[in-house]
């Protein structure tokens, strides 16, 4: 990245004149050429943080884009830019005001990003105002206090901005009959934070645009806002409201644990804007908190019969999904009257917020579609079996078919869950009413994304392998199988590792992240090769870049398995696409198509008769892309990301209790806090950074530069004579000197 002149006037080290090409390059030659002088350095970190936050929000877009370009691969459609990202609007929020001063704000937000508690809160104050007398701006804060005033300041702000966290009491029966356990839920509401995510964008980001690639005359679909059905559901909307706005969010959750063990987890559901362009909506710090799905504590489920457990947790997990979309819960989009919103560009718009896609792994997904697991896509009818590994093509389900099928079970079987059980079955589907049927906006079976990376590396490219070593296995004696997983693991330690172009560090092979290594650590390549739990989605990714190396230097003999592996790059390629045109689309389909066929040929179509992640992720990719854009705006491996920021970090910040009042709660506290105050501080640095003009460039030939002494050698060759120029009261000092 080269910088021009005007910007290299910008890092000139004030001390001595040096040029430096970026502020992180200044502040080290300050740190190492004037070690002593402590204002200089603190000013270059200022200047370098501001130059950051200012970066990150408005140059990178066309930074981004530039790179973008560079990497685009052949056949990649050209997609112009999305409008770059005004800085958010928050001109109604004073901080200096608010706090008393700057000051006071950038030290109380310090202490509860770093976690200061409110038991050292008093002293830490004191010992600040006692240190810093007589600075320019006092800390405003009562050291007896702590930091319970500003807080209050933060939690008004919380409710001003709507992300307050709300909770409800959701009472379950565990058996009929007996008093209910009551399972506390904690919640933003999803139409303040809609309200606030629209404070990142203008309503130029929430435009629905069909795109034609110029050449051939395609469709071409990239961000979400240019598929049909923002397109359609925008149509509706301003048919009646002109100037409505669609608003597109997307919901992510999964379970993760919070202790090793898994004695302890939670279930963060976050919400992302999809106006955003996709290198910032795949930042965690853009999946905000929505809320965290509760589950009934393990201790009261002890003595619950297995079939009732399923029954509680349906239960549960459906009041909570009707708790979260409270807020926007109607029978139909067009129906509601929207909501006042005002966007980066500082006026108020009419906004229509639309959950345009779930991003869920897939036992999630079938809990929230509610079709049989592992027995039939959520997306069509296509069920286990030649369903799951033929190309014949299945009706797709819709919220109306899906609502229509419950509604015959019930009314042919107003009392016996069974017989409606009975009566589903056939269509995949379980015949309890869906709640996700009434969120604004959502096909939850059309709008429940593929999980890209649960579906590719840790689905077919995983199976794909172990297909592979089983083959392998199978055609050799198991003495010859041991010498060639030996060869094999060799092969990997001598080629890979001084590549560099893996994540993972491969010094002990392939096998070493295999099931059997944790079996037989001696023999891992005894039994059916399997990759073990160890084996992460980086992992995946890192073999799949060089297996096919790998089985051209160690397996020479089939040209079909190179083929088959080819050619499912090639169609991995182009599910991770940013853009598609209607011709890649139809292109994808046929690679998929055959290298089905090649893996079904070589293996044996038992290995995917009921694998869903065969199925679904090229059957559905072009039904996805056109209707929702690029998979990538829903990719489960960002969505992972959330889970530490949204829980495992909180998490870390608690007294760990169980209860109403317990762990859960105070999380939410943590990050409504941090998340504002995080906020608050890159607008103060950003604030700070636009209006100081930069640094005039000195040039460094002028010899040393200015003392102090210097200055008043000056002062001493003034004529006194001339004195009297300055102020007439001075004709005197000639002679009183
Ligand atoms: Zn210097
Ligand atoms: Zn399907």
């Amino acid at each position: 990245e080269r910088a021009t002149t005007e910007e290299l006037a910008r890092f000139v080290c004030s001390d001595c004149g040096r040029v430096c090409r970026s502020y992180t390059q200044l502040s080290w030659h300050i740190r190492d050429a004037h070690p002593g002088d402590l204002d200089a350095a603190a000013h270059a970190v200022l200047d370098r943080d501001a130059h950051r936050v200012a970066d990150q929000q408005a140059e990178q877009p066309q930074r981004e884009h530039e790179r973008r370009e560079a990497r685009r691969k052949p056949g990649e459609p050209r997609v112009s830019p999305r409008p770059p990202l005004p800085p958010p609007y928050f001109a109604d929020i004073q901080l200096g005001a608010l706090f008393g001063n700057m000051r006071t704000f950038r030290w109380y937000a310090h202490q509860e990003l770093i976690g200061t508690s409110n038991h050292d809160a008093p002293s830490a104050i004191a010992r600040e105002q006692e240190d810093t007398v007589g600075s320019l701006q006092p800390l405003l804060i009562d050291a007896r206090r702590g930091l319970s005033p500003m807080r209050a300041v933060v939690d008004g702000l919380l409710d001003k901005l709507g992300l307050r966290f709300h909770t409800v009491t959701i009472e379950v029966e565990l058996t009929p009959g007996e008093p209910p356990v009551a399972v506390v839920m904690h919640y933003r509401k999803l139409d303040a934070m809609a309200r606030f995510l629209f404070r990142f964008v203008t309503p130029e980001h929430c435009r629905p645009r069909r795109l034609v690639e110029r050449s051939s005359g395609d469709r071409v679909y990239a961000d979400p806002y240019s598929g049909d059905v923002l397109l359609e559901l925008c149509g509706a909307i301003q048919a009646r409201d002109p100037s409505a706005i669609a608003f597109a969010l997307k919901l992510y959750w999964d379970d993760t644990n919070l202790t090793k063990n898994g004695e302890r987890s939670a279930c963060p559901v976050s919400v992302t804007s999809l106006a955003l362009p996709l290198e910032q909506a795949r930042q965690p710090s853009n999946g905000m908190l929505l809320s965290y799905l509760s589950k009934v504590p393990d201790r009261a489920m002890l003595e619950v019969s297995d079939a009732r457990k399923t029954t509680v947790r349906k239960l549960l997990f459906r009041a909570q999904m009707r708790h979260l979309f409270s807020g926007m819960r109607d029978r139909s989009m067009i129906s509601l009257v929207g909501t006042t919103a005002v966007g980066a560009h500082g006026q108020a718009e009419r906004i229509y917020p639309v959950v345009l896609g779930l991003s869920l792994d897939y036992p999630k997904i079938a809990q929230v579609t509610q079709t049989l697991q592992n027995q039939a896509c959520w997306m069509c009818y296509a069920r286990k079996g030649p369903g799951f590994w033929s190309h014949e093509s299945f009706d797709l389900r819709s919220n109306a078919t899906q609502r229509a099928h419950i509604g015959r079970a019930w009314a042919l079987h107003p009392h016996s869950a069974a017989a409606r059980a009975d009566h589903t079955r056939p269509l995949g589907l379980h015949p309890d009413p869906n709640p996700a049927f009434e969120v604004v906006g959502l096909d939850v079976f059309q709008g429940t994304a593929i999980p890209l990376m649960h579906f590719c590396e840790h689905g077919t490219g995983q199976k794909l392998m172990e297909c592979t070593f089983q083959l392998m296995q199978s055609s050799l004696s198991s003495r010859d199988f041991k010498a060639l997983g030996k060869q094999i693991d060799a092969w990997i330690t001598a080629r890979v590792v001084p590549l560099h172009m893996t994540k993972c560090a491969f010094s002990r092979g392939i096998s070493h992240y295999l099931y059997g290594a944790y079996i037989n650590p001696l023999d891992p390549w005894e039994g059916t090769v399997k990759f073990g739990q160890i084996a992460s989605a980086d992992t995946l990714r890192d073999i799949l870049r060089f297996w096919r190396l790998l089985l051209v230097d160690i397996s020479p003999g089939c040209p079909q398995l190179l083929e088959l592996f080819t050619v499912y790059f090639e169609w991995l390629e182009l599910m991770y696409r940013r853009a598609h045109t209607d011709g890649s689309l139809r292109y994808a389909s046929d690679l998929n198509e055959q290298w089905q066929d090649l893996a079904i040929s070589l293996f044996g179509k038992e290995h995917f008769e009921d694998s869903i992640k065969f199925h679904a992720a090229g059957a559905h990719l072009a039904d996805w892309t056109t209707g929702r854009g690029s998979l990538l705006y829903y990719n489960d491996a960002y969505g992972e990301l959330l889970n530490k920021s949204n829980a495992k970090e909180p998490w870390r910040r608690t007294n760990y209790h169980r209860g109403p009042h317990g762990a859960e709660e105070q999380m939410t506290t943590v990050v409504s806090r941090t998340d504002l105050l995080k906020l608050l501080l890159q607008l103060a640095e950003r604030a700070d950074a636009s209006p100081a003009p930069p640094p005039p460039l000195a040039s460094p030939q002028l010899g040393p530069p200015s003392r102090l002494m210097g200055v008043r050698e000056t002062v001493c060759r003034i004529d006194l004579g001339a004195a009297q120029n300055i102020h007439p009261s001075l004709l005197q000092l000639p002679f009183s000197v």
